[in-house]
């Protein structure tokens, strides 16, 4: 188990955080950043090319 910064934990400190997240555009989910996303991250928007492929219908 990782447990990472004390007191409440309620609140949640970008400081410490040693990885950037991002919410997939498909499953609405969390995910982290990855090395292959090292050279895109800024524009990556779904958390494998399963979301990716994936997109709701009716959003052009
Ligand atoms: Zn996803």
């Amino acid at each position: 188990m990782t447990r990472r910064g004390r007191g409440t934990g309620s609140e949640r400190r970008k400081a410490g955080t040693p990885r950037p997240v991002k919410v997939c555009a498909t499953c609405g989910r969390e995910f982290q950043w990855r090395r292959k996303w090292a050279a895109c991250w800024d524009l990556v928007r779904y958390c494998s090319d399963r979301c990716r492929n994936d997109r709701p219908t009716g959003n052009r």
